[in-house]
């Protein structure tokens, strides 16, 4: 018999988004047989964050509702017959059969280089394990690569030069013993923020912390420094070779470390002669006085921990960048001690569990190169097969190039959406057009990458798995499950498995010397304990840590050896470093310009970086309305002088136009970018930003992106573009927004999709807060150079309830059909406010549609305040309708939502600023939060809330 009595239940577990790894507790609540996620809240036992969350991991909860998951994820195995139809259910053996049997066949005809496996960041290490396994050990070819590609080769390419080992040598508790910390190329403020709460409260903790940070933008985590070295894009080389010439001219370096541990330093010394004050603060537009500083800072304090991330990795000379500052480190002795060290902040939740088991291209299982005869013995050995092939596999975006040029036939895509992130869009779907087949393993069924799948398998995801993560700090996390898959969906190991095991019977050549499964495993732990087993003996040994021990003690460091009790929290503190001679190593690799050379065609230096509230490609965040309010479109910085010079005004459109595309998008002025260059940030894919202007598709931010890689790690130049900037005078406008049933926007905004390649430029992006009132605001805005036809407009109006053909009576309509301009709302009887008890009822606009020049939809502005605010509309009557820009009465704006987690506007918090009679930065800060409550929460808007309090004061 059913019970439809209430159970709630605590779940310990990761979180699925950054590599700061937090440990988060999910509520779950059982009614009838039905589990759903209740709410989520900071884990306090869990090191990494102490009970803190960004306002992603505060959300999670949000993400993973039943109704959500009906509109976004993959339910159940599909396949197309042919290209050209629609993929079709199939069941879970016939998905393996297929797979197995297309795979085989490629294989025999072409050889096992002819297929590739691309897989993720954000899958767990167990998940990551089989398939390495499945490509190396099972097909017999290297062509396994990753997204972490795209995030942390460089890093790991810099370790090793340098230290010998992928091992970032420090922890999080370093930054409470550090007394000055060097931020470069990463705005942890957004991109890693509860351990910027940490930085925080070092500083708030020992106010001679000193914060330096170095970053072409004036970022909210560059807005806290102490030192601020905004350099031009991709200077970073020249400046920590400056930084380390100016060391060593004022005898601020550590012979005695130098000669006691290292090797190279005569030609480092060598090279950084040319690389004098003067030359360098010109290379990097930065004052000389600063430069100096930031080096006397680093060398003198007495402990110099620093903090990197995609700004150093993200670049044609990544592994450069890397090792110019490790190099500042090993010369002045800033490392192997609390508060000292070079610290790679990683992206996505396990890339470190993705390189601990080898898989990557270039890697063999547990820290293995793949170039070493050894130790592709060793791991043949351990998996019971003849040989693992000696021949690099293809990295990321040459994977890509191959797929488009055949000699790649068939990829299998696994939990990432290269169709969004890799660089040059216009190649990354040439070559998914190319491919023979292509198979999508993917929780989500909307993603840009989906839409190639010949076969689509529904993977489970966060809130249903289970295995382990390993975070930026080295420690390995359980991540468990709360909930069941979801519809059909499976584990993506198990995936992996079921496939592979076809596929042992199809490719006898490369079974296995026992002619045993290689894929024996029961479960998930046996995954991990033969995992754990290829360490032994490796840098990252835990062969003396188990599930048991996870679940006894928490999260735990590597290494963690047999017999030992606890993970080493710090490396390198005896000076030896796992090289063939025991010393790191300095790299001497001078200063290179980015690949995408800026010139009088492409003048301006585009960089590229994360919104606060949004991950990635938004397959998850982009589900929830309320983590589009801090930044609700798509837009490129621009410096206010750029916009004077080229006659654009704030929010004009433009054409952003690189060597490889374009892309059009509203500008956004603002002091964060200097004159002559540009950001645009990383999330929007053609999911959500699009358009056919001219000859190009447009496929969102990456449209424009560099294929150039690091020649070591093979890492994309996402960070750099070389673009033109014009302004796109596009005659007609369409925009149309509306409240809408929970349960359908996040579908709609899939269908609208569909409208995007006949209009140069398209957005469709959510509103809301996804309250109680369970409406989700849905938003469209397209431009186009011709008259949008009557009928695409009919279409439209059909998609926001705006039909006025089965006569309405609540629909309001204004048309000039000679002009093509057109104004529609449409308004709904019901509360004004969720939280209101009073029963009060007004009239409140729900839905409008605006079409014709810039001036005719410019009203969209304040018709939308009416909407977001339940304005009682009632007797506006068809005021709302003016011709024109006025509203019928003054609309206050109320701009971007800053504290997300009680929706504080930045209006309010202007308005209190200007009001409050309390005195001081702190006291100000103090009053804000007791009035508004904003900052009192994740903490996520803090940065921007001190920026707005200090703009006030000064
Ligand atoms: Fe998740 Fe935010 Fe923690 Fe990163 S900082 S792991 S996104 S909660």
């Amino acid at each position: 018999m059913l019970s439809n009595t209430l159970e709630t239940q605590w779940t310990k577990t990761t979180c699925c988004y950054c590599g700061v790894g937090c440990g988060v507790l999910v509520e779950t609540e059982r009614c009838a047989n039905v589990i759903r996620i209740k709410s989520v809240k900071g884990d306090p036992d869990h090191p990494a964050n102490l009970g803190r969350l960004c306002i992603k991991g505060a959300t999670l909860d949000l993400t993973a509702q039943p109704h959500i998951y009906e509109q976004s994820r993959a339910k159940y195995p599909e396949l197309r017959d042919s290209r050209h139809m629609a993929r079709r259910r199939i069941d879970w053996d016939t998905a393996y059969a297929h797979v197995a049997e297309k795979f085989a066949d490629i294989i025999s005809r072409h050889g096992p280089d002819s297929v590739g496996i691309y897989v993720s960041g954000q899958l767990l290490t167990e998940d990551y394990y089989v398939f390495n396994k499945l490509a190396k050990g099972l097909i017999g070819t290297n062509n396994i690569d990753t997204n972490s590609r795209l995030c942390m080769s460089s890093a790991v390419a810099g370790y090793k030069q340098t230290l010998g080992a992928d091992a970032p040598p420090c922890n999080y508790e370093d930054i409470d013993h550090a007394s000055t910390i060097f931020i470069t190329g990463s705005n942890a403020a957004y991109a890693h923020p509860v351990l910027f709460r940490r930085i925080e409260a070092a500083k708030e903790k020992n106010p001679d912390l000193k914060l330096i940070v170095v970053d072409p933008r004036l970022t909210d985590t560059a807005r806290t420094a102490d030192l601020f070295l905004q350099i031009l894009p991709g200077t970073d080389v020249a400046l920590y070779h400056g930084m380390l010439h100016i060391m060593l001219w004022e005898g601020l370096t550590d012979p005695a470390y130098i000669d006691a541990h290292t090797e190279g330093f005569s030609a480092l010394k060598e090279l950084v002669k040319n690389y004098t004050p003067k030359a360098v603060a010109e290379i990097c537009g930065i004052a000389e006085t600063d430069l100096n500083q930031a080096a006397r800072l680093f060398a003198q304090s007495s402990g110099t921990l620093s903090l990197y991330c995609q700004g150093l990795n993200q670049s044609a000379s990544g592994t450069s960048k890397n090792t110019a500052l490790i190099n500042l480190h090993l010369a002045t002795a800033q490392i192997g001690r609390a508060g000292a060290g070079p610290f790679s902040l990683t992206g996505q939740p396990n890339a470190m569990g993705g390189r601990e088991v080898g898989g990557l291209a270039n890697l063999l299982s547990a820290h293995r190169d793949l170039g070493n005869p050894e130790h592709r013995r060793e791991v043949a050995e351990f998996w019971g097969v003849r040989d693992v092939p000696a021949k690099p596999g293809l990295t990321a975006v040459p994977m890509f190039e191959a797929l488009r040029s055949g000699q790649l036939k068939a990829i299998w895509i696994v939990c990432t959406n290269p169709a969004q992130s890799l660089p040059d869009q216009t190649l990354v779907h040439e070559a998914l057009n190319k491919a023979e087949f292509v198979v999508v393993q993917d929780a989500y069924a909307n993603t840009a990458t989906t839409a190639y799948a010949d076969v689509l398998l529904p993977a489970t995801t966060w809130g249903e798995k289970s295995g382990t993560v390993t975070n930026s700090e080295r420690r390995i996390s359980r991540v468990r499950p709360a909930l069941a898959p979801w519809a059909e969906c499976k584990n993506d190991w198990e995936i992996a498995l079921g496939v592979a095991r076809l596929l042992e019977a199809k490719l006898p050549a490369a079974s296995s010397l026992a002619w045993r499964s290689l894929f024996n495993f029961a479960d998930v732990q046996s995954v991990w304990e033969e995992h754990r087993e290829s360490t032994r003996g490796r840098d990252l040994d835990i062969t003396g840590l188990s599930y048991a021990i996870l679940e006894r003690d928490g999260p735990q460091y590597w290494p963690y050896p047999t017999g030992a009790t606890q993970g080493k929290p710090r490396l390198y503190e005896d000076g030896i470093y796992p090289t063939a001679t025991g010393r790191a190593r300095f790299v001497s690799n001078p200063y290179r310009a980015p690949a995408d050379p800026t010139d009088a065609r492409y003048p301006f230096a585009m960089t590229t970086g994360r919104l606060r509230d949004q991950w990635h490609g938004m397959s998850r965040t982009g589900t929830v309305a309320r983590l589009y309010s801090h930044a609700p479109q798509a837009c490129i910085d621009l410096s206010p002088l750029d916009g004077r010079r080229l006659n654009i005004a704030d929010q004009d459109l433009v054409y952003v136009t690189s060597r490889r595309g374009m892309q059009v998008m509203p500008v956004n002025f603002t002091d964060s970018v200097r004159p002559s260059q540009a950001f645009v940030a990383m999330h929007w894919g053609s999911e959500f930003l699009s358009g056919k202007p001219g000859k190009f598709v447009s496929q969102g931010i990456n449209s424009l992106t560099s294929p150039a890689i690091d020649p070591d790690s093979q890492q994309p130049e996402l960070k750099f573009a070389a673009v033109k900037i014009t302004r796109a005078d596009l005659p007609w406008h369409v925009i149309a927004f509306a409240w809408i049933d929970a349960s359908a926007a996040v579908a709609l905004q899939v269908e609208l999709r569909a409208l995007f390649p006949h209009t140069t430029f398209a957005t469709a992006t959510l509103f809301g807060r996804d309250d109680a009132r369970h409406q989700t605001g849905v938003f469209l805005r397209l431009a186009h150079t011709e008259a949008f036809e009557p009928a695409f407009i009919q279409r439209i109006a059909q998609y926001f309830g705006l039909d006025t053909a089965n006569g309405q009576q609540s629909i309001m309509t204004y048309q000039d059909k000679r002009r093509s301009v057109m104004r529609q709302v449409k308004a709904e009887h019901g509360r004004s406010n969720t939280q209101d008890t009073s029963d009060q009822q007004v009239w409140y606009l729900c839905a409008a549609l605006l079409t014709g020049s810039a001036p005719d939809v410019s009203a969209a502005g304040w018709l939308r305040e009416y909407l977001e605010s339940f304005t009682d509309v009632r007797t506006f009557g068809r005021r709302l309708l003016t011709p024109g820009a006025n509203p019928p009465q003054p609309v206050e704006t109320r701009g971007k939502v800053v504290c997300n987690c009680f929706n504080v506007q930045e209006s309010s918090i202007s308005q209190f600023l200007v009001k409050s009679t309390a005195v001081g930065r702190e006291a100000l800060l103090q009053a804000l939060q007791a009035s508004l409550s904003c900052g009192t929460n994740c903490g996520s808007c803090l940065p921007e809330i001190k920026t707005m309090i200090s703009q006030h004061v000064d």
